[in-house]
């Protein structure tokens, strides 16, 4: 019976010669199994530098790893590693077969808490599913993500990425994420939004694929634009048509504040409650705000001409043709600084400034819009706020949920 259940974890745990089950004890008092696995003496061992059979130097001293439960019985494993004695590499702690170095649970149990963390998408519900604790959770995803990371297809070639900046903790404190646009994916993280910062990011791209990269999605922010400019010379820069969305929407906002105030000191209230309204896109409008718009429409407001102008930006996008985009831009442009609205006027200059890589969409038609994806997987996260502290937290929490890497252990 006792040697049935022995062979019965050996197999479990994919052990083979010359490892063995020393022993299996149940304590009912504390609901755990402790499985004690053995390497004989007199056997040798492969160095984990080199692989040459080396005799054993001595054995460490007893470590454990968390196991799958067994029924409702905590499992845990001990084992006193051999250190084996290579002429070359010295003396080293050879590699056990049910984990990962430096883990303190085995491979079939990270398995299962992978899945667990990915199904969840919740930190706090996997350390309640798991029984372990917030640091535990975090380090297997670490170690999940560097083992994804590795096994990268490194040779892949990528035609389009993008890059852009978000917040990362309240105090003015931003990340940089590089993306992969063909395949939905974010390629990694850096903490700054600065030029060196996207340099960095955009270094991690093997230099071997850079020349197959047609083009690269971003804001207009220089320090991104001559960072790409630099390291991928013959990438087009394509802006992001949702962050001109929200450059020109901006615009309207700050017009409808100043037309406002001006409004309010003459005793006019008309413009009172309709923030949203010009925030809005058209088709989410409440039946009350399309009235209101109708009437606001017929007056001649600022801010209503504002909105029109930001709207009628929109056709810009549907070019096929980068002529025909330019002719329109050039129109539209005119009535834009025409506008008498300083916050458009603004907004049409920096377009303007830009105009290659506004029409470089027409060519490409690529967006950021996978980061936007991004965000909203992070802000369920979020709730678990104090582990994003840690700038290395966050990005392996991204790159686990959004980086599509290979996660599991062999
Ligand atoms: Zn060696």
């Amino acid at each position: 019976m006792v040697q049935d259940l022995n062979g019965h974890y050996k197999l479990l745990l994919g052990l083979s010669e010359p490892w063995k089950i020393e022993t299996v004890d149940l304590s009912i008092v504390s609901s755990e199994v402790t499985i004690t696995i053995a390497y004989p003496k007199g056997v040798t061992v492969a160095c984990p530098g080199c692989g040459t059979h080396t005799s054993i130097y001595d054995y460490r001293k007893n470590r454990s790893w968390r196991h799958l439960d067994t029924m409702q019985f905590k499992t845990i494993i001990t084992c006193a590693t051999p250190r084996s004695n290579c002429d070359t590499c010295g003396i080293k702690t050879i590699s056990v077969p049910w984990a990962t170095k430096g883990s303190g649970f085995t491979l079939l149990f990270e398995y299962v808490a992978i899945s667990v963390i990915k199904h969840t998408s919740s930190i706090t519900a996997a350390t309640k599913l798991l029984g372990l604790n917030w640091h535990q959770i975090q380090s297997i995803m670490a170690r999940a993500v560097v083992r994804g990371l590795e096994k990268r297809d490194a040779t892949n070639t990528i035609e389009y990425i993008g890059i852009d900046e978000k917040s990362f903790l309240k105090n003015h404190t931003y990340i940089s994420n590089l993306y992969d646009l063909d395949n939905g994916r974010v390629l990694d993280v850096v903490e700054g939004r600065k030029k060196e910062h996207a340099r960095a990011l955009l270094n991690t791209i093997e230099p071997e694929l850079r020349g197959e990269i047609k083009a690269v999605a971003m804001d207009m922010w220089k320090a991104f634009m001559s960072a790409s400019s630099e390291i991928l010379p013959h990438a087009l820069i394509v802006h992001d048509k949702y962050h001109i969305k929200s450059y020109l929407t901006k615009a309207v906002d700050t017009a409808r504040k100043r037309e406002h105030t001006l409004l309010l000191r003459n005793g006019t209230h008309i413009l009172t409650h309709t923030k949203y309204l010009w925030l809005k896109n058209k088709q989410n409008w409440t039946e009350q705000e399309t009235i209101k718009f109708k009437e606001l429409k017929s007056t001649t407001l600022k801010v209503s001409r504002a909105w029109a102008i930001k709207e009628a930006f929109g056709q810009f996008w549907t070019y096929l043709y980068p002529k025909s985009a330019e002719k329109f831009f050039t129109k539209w442009y005119f009535w834009a600084t025409h506008s008498r609205i300083p916050s458009i006027i603004n907004v049409a200059k920096l377009l303007k400034r830009h105009t290659p890589g506004l029409l470089a969409y027409i060519i490409h038609r690529i967006t950021n819009a996978v980061g936007e994806g991004l965000n909203s997987k992070i802000q369920n996260l979020k709730a678990n706020a104090r582990g994003f502290r840690n700038f290395n937290n966050y990005r392996t929490t991204i790159l686990f949920f959004c980086g599509k890497l290979e996660l599991y252990p062999q």
